[in-house]
């Protein structure tokens, strides 16, 4: 087996410098935190982090911009997204190559999730002029009845590693355009990437005359996410990551009756049906499964098949596995890239041992690639087959290791598919509309996302995205989900001259 070589993390060091340079970044330097590079599994630069100061400066500088923000009309609150919008194709090539460097995204990909940055703020600029509330018929003669969305207020947001910009551009662009203001605590494991966001945001809102205080960057991690938590005056922390994140940022915000919006982890499947063309389900459950390296939250990690289809299923499936180029992500035929750290390769063979013992068989990957970094970690993607129920199937193992399970009745598919904690992303592949159509219904997938010949990976912004149970949930980007981000008001216009009592009460 040969050593993969991998770039001097000198190199990448240059690189992530002049990306930072031209977007106008000033790295705040200090040794709090590092910024690593997943590539070689090396610290870039030594970084100053927020404390509990920082926090509440942010926070009050965020309502204090809120208080002015508010009243600001929507559309021309739509300028500044507007503006950011244009930034972020101007610098699509810094952004993408930041996130190859410091989350390990190849290419194609950190492309992709900068494309959906612009998405978002085109989505964003678009709903800035059509923030609606409704009129509802009232029981009240020469009465009026109507609903209004204003404002909330400081919105926090707490954001994962694996989509580093992307996830906090859904929410920064919509909240915006909503009349709120923000504080964002990125991932501890992409604050580079974070600062180019912020600088851009900043460079927006100069351009586009919106105060600066509108966006408010703290780095840190999960200590300084706490203190966004905690602080009465964010009226929505809206944080996105594991399921134990969400089980400890949940309560703390109900305790102090602010809002939560969670978007947590997925353990997301696809089923092949005996009519599943095989030919576009293939590609697809591969890209789903091994996309980001199995990094997504929408990764697919069981594979239901039906008996039928197992034989000629599952050695086409482990072949491709077995031909995926794993390695450098800026290498153009990489398929599969670094994970993020040492700790996600350690779970994954920890996850495939315990499944082997409770009687699973691994078909194909799981050893763990040699570099020349030490510290990196690159993993061939794993397949395993596993007829017996194994309660660790039921967890989130946030890598490429991808189970295969078998069924013989759609009823039988559809409880599997539902049988854990998580619900966030479903896949059906069929030809049959009967099957899809009750895949979708109320007797179908319990996920947010159901999807029909696609994977499960790979969402637009303009569906409204997240999903249920452990999960947490949340609903972000399109469709209604900006109510998240207002306060509803329902109000009553008495035009008749007349004390007129709702349920026809008479108080005389
Ligand atoms: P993580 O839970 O380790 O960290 C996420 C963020 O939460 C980080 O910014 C971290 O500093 C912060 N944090 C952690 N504990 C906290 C606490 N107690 N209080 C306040 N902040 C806290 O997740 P990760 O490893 O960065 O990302 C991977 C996870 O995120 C996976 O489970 C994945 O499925 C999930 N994810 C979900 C979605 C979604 O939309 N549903 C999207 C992306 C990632």
């Amino acid at each position: 087996m040969t050593t993969l070589a991998l770039p001097a993390t000198e190199d990448l060091r240059a690189r992530a410098r002049a990306c930072l340079d031209r977007i106008g970044v000033v790295v705040p330097e200090g040794d709090d935190l590092y910024a690593r590079t997943p590539i070689t599994g090396e610290d870039l630069f030594g970084l100053k982090g927020s404390g509990t100061a920082e926090t509440e400066a942010a926070v009050a500088a965020a309502h204090e911009t809120f208080l002015t923000w508010r009243s600001t009309p929507a559309p021309r609150r739509g300028d500044v997204v507007r503006r950011f919008g244009d930034l972020v194709r101007e610098h699509h090539d810094d952004l993408a190559e930041l996130i190859t460097l410091e989350v390990g995204k190849i290419g194609a990909e950190a492309y992709g999730e900068v494309q959906e940055m612009i998405d978002i703020a085109d989505y964003a600029v678009g709903l800035s002029r059509q923030l609606y509330g409704r009129v509802i018929a009232s029981e009240r003669a020469e009465h009026r009845m109507v609903e209004s969305w204003h404002p909330l207020g400081v919105v926090g947001i707490i954001s994962a590693f694996n989509f580093p910009a992307a996830v906090w551009s859904w929410n920064t662009t919509v909240a915006l355009v909503c009349g709120d203001t923000v504080v964002w605590k990125p991932s501890e494991q992409a604050s580079l990437i974070a600062l180019a966001c912020d600088r851009l945001l900043a460079r927006a809102a100069e351009e586009s005359g919106a105060p600066a205080g509108i966006h408010h960057l703290l780095i840190g991690g999960r200590e300084t996410g706490e203190t966004l938590v905690d602080n009465p005056r964010v009226a929505l922390v809206s944080a996105t990551g594991s399921v134990p994140m969400g089980r400890a940022v949940g309560p703390r915000v109900a305790a102090r009756f602010g809002r939560s919006l969670l978007e947590l982890g997925g353990n997301n499947a696809a089923i092949i049906t005996p009519s599943a063309d095989l030919e576009l389900a293939l590609p697809a459950v591969l890209f789903a499964a091994v996309g980001t390296a199995g990094q997504r939250c929408t990764s697919l990690r069981r594979l239901i098949v039906h008996r039928d289809v197992v034989a000629e299923l599952v050695p086409r499936l482990t072949a491709a596995f077995e031909r995926l180029p794993v390695g450098d992500p800026f290498d153009k035929d990489t398929l599969v890239g670094p994970l993020i750290s040492r700790v996600p390769l350690e779970t994954m063979r920890e996850a495939i041992a315990r499944v082997t013992d409770d009687g699973g068989k691994l078909l194909v990957g799981g050893d763990r690639v040699e570099t020349t970094a030490d510290s990196a970690a690159y993993v061939r993607p794993a397949v395993v087959r596993i007829d017996a129920h194994s309660p660790v199937v039921r967890e989130e193992t946030f890598a490429p290791l991808l189970y295969v399970l078998t069924y013989d009745t759609l009823d039988e598919a559809i409880a599997l598919q539902n049988d854990v904690p998580q619900g966030l992303s479903a896949s059906i592949f069929t030809q049959d509309q009967q099957e899809a159509e009750i895949f979708m219904s109320a007797v179908g997938a319990d996920t947010g996302l159901v999807n029909v010949n696609l994977g499960t990976s790979g969402a637009e912004v303009g569906g409204a995205f997240g999903g249920e149970k452990e999960t947490g949930g949340g609903r972000a980007c399109g469709s209604d989900a900006w109510h998240a981000y207002m306060r509803r008001s329902t109000s009553v216009v008495n035009y008749s001259g007349e004390v007129a009592l709702a349920q026809n009460i008479s108080f005389s």
